[in-house]
């Protein structure tokens, strides 16, 4: 899961300031290693973006638990992933940047909010239903977990929400639940709307360039791991689907391999990809800018890696500052929530 929505909104009461003006949020689901879309598509925009203004990253461990999932494994990617976003770039200090399940909050609102969701609401949503009909045993948090997304949400009063088509239905659930609340119990969330994210590179499968680049695609071969060295990345891309056209093109609907790479030659080193279709004429050329291209952003992310890894008390200090903070500053937000219902406080 991943929004980046904007916090515009002040609280009128309870403990501390929520999130400031402007400030974005986003989330990441640690199930997997960190590929080539997931930086080139949100974690480098996100890193620019919190240059110019606050922003709030969370590592949505409670999000993966959702299906089947093996706790070392979990563990494990929650800290490789941290690790790999502050060698990216995320910065500490500009950024609030913590684990999900560190800051209470966003359970403690999830209930509160699952008293406010009607069981059928819940059931109707679609990726419930796809997710749900895939599972033997179906967890009742794949039900329940656009609500503690609602929750993500809420806590840090964000009003702007950019989401993609996949996420819609969950941020409509996110404002019917913050409308009746405040309708029931009295202005207590800012009801956020979602707005069309920024336009950011869709990187797709190398294997299968009609398919988004993604941690389970078409397997390893066709998604470049932000830790893979740089022969292997030079393997997946001298293998990456082309097509049988004798010259390279910039044409994504006919030839969607060829502007795959060249979109993603692009984002790594700018330019147009019709333009750098000009400079590359052969695959043979594509081909080698593209991996040096791809080798280029990822040597200084896995140097940086390789010294954090060294440090892994480092990164979890990271985390617990980061976790601190993010308490504090949604303590007002729960406060409201739990005065408006009808908890003691
Ligand atoms: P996920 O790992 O799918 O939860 O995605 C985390 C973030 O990376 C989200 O903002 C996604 O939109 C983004 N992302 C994931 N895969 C890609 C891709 N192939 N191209 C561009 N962005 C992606």
């Amino acid at each position: 899961m991943t929004a980046n929505p904007t916090a515009t909104a002040t609280p009128t009461t309870g403990a501390a300031a929520p999130a400031a003006p402007g400030v974005s949020l986003s989330g990441f689901k640690p199930t997997g290693h960190l590929h080539l879309g997931n930086l080139l598509g949100a974690i480098a925009p996100m890193v620019r973006a919190h240059r110019r203004t606050d922003s709030v990253v969370f590592l949505a461990d409670l999000h993966a638990m959702t299906v089947r999932h093996d706790p070392g494994a979990l563990r494990a990617f929650t800290m490789e992933q941290a690790t790999t976003m502050l060698a990216a770039g995320l910065d500490p200090d500009r950024a609030t940047f913590y684990v999900q399940s560190q800051v209470p909050a966003h359970t403690e609102l999830h209930y509160l909010l699952e008293c406010a969701t009607g069981y059928g609401e819940a059931h109707r949503m679609i990726q419930f239903r796809e997710k749900s009909a895939t599972q033997r045993h179906v967890r009742l948090s794949l039900l329940t977990y656009p609500v503690l997304m609602a929750a993500d949400i809420l806590l840090h009063d964000a009003r702007d929400v950019p989401v993609g088509e996949d996420q819609r239905q969950h941020l409509e659930l996110t404002r019917e639940i913050a409308t009746r609340f405040n309708g029931s119990y009295g202005e207590t969330f800012v009801v956020p709307r979602a707005v069309h994210p920024e336009v950011a590179a869709r990187v797709m499968d190398l294997a299968d360039p009609t398919a988004k680049m993604g941690k389970t695609t078409s397997g390893a071969s066709g998604t470049i791991f932000l830790l893979d060295p740089p022969d292997l990345v030079r393997r997946k891309v001298a293998r990456a689907v082309t097509d049988s056209e004798p010259t390279v093109a910039y044409d994504p609907d006919l030839r969607p391999g060829v502007a795959n790479l060249l979109e993603i030659l692009a984002a790594c080193v700018g330019g147009s990809p019709a333009a750098l279709a000009a400079d590359h004429p052969s695959y043979g050329r594509l081909k080698a800018a593209v991996t040096e291209a791809v080798v280029g952003v990822l040597h200084p992310l896995q140097s940086r890696y390789a010294e954090l890894s060294r440090d892994p008390g480092y990164v979890r200090r990271v985390l617990a500052d980061g976790a601190q903070r993010a308490r504090e500053a949604v303590e007002g937000t729960v406060f409201r929530a739990r005065q408006a219902i009808g908890l003691l406080t």
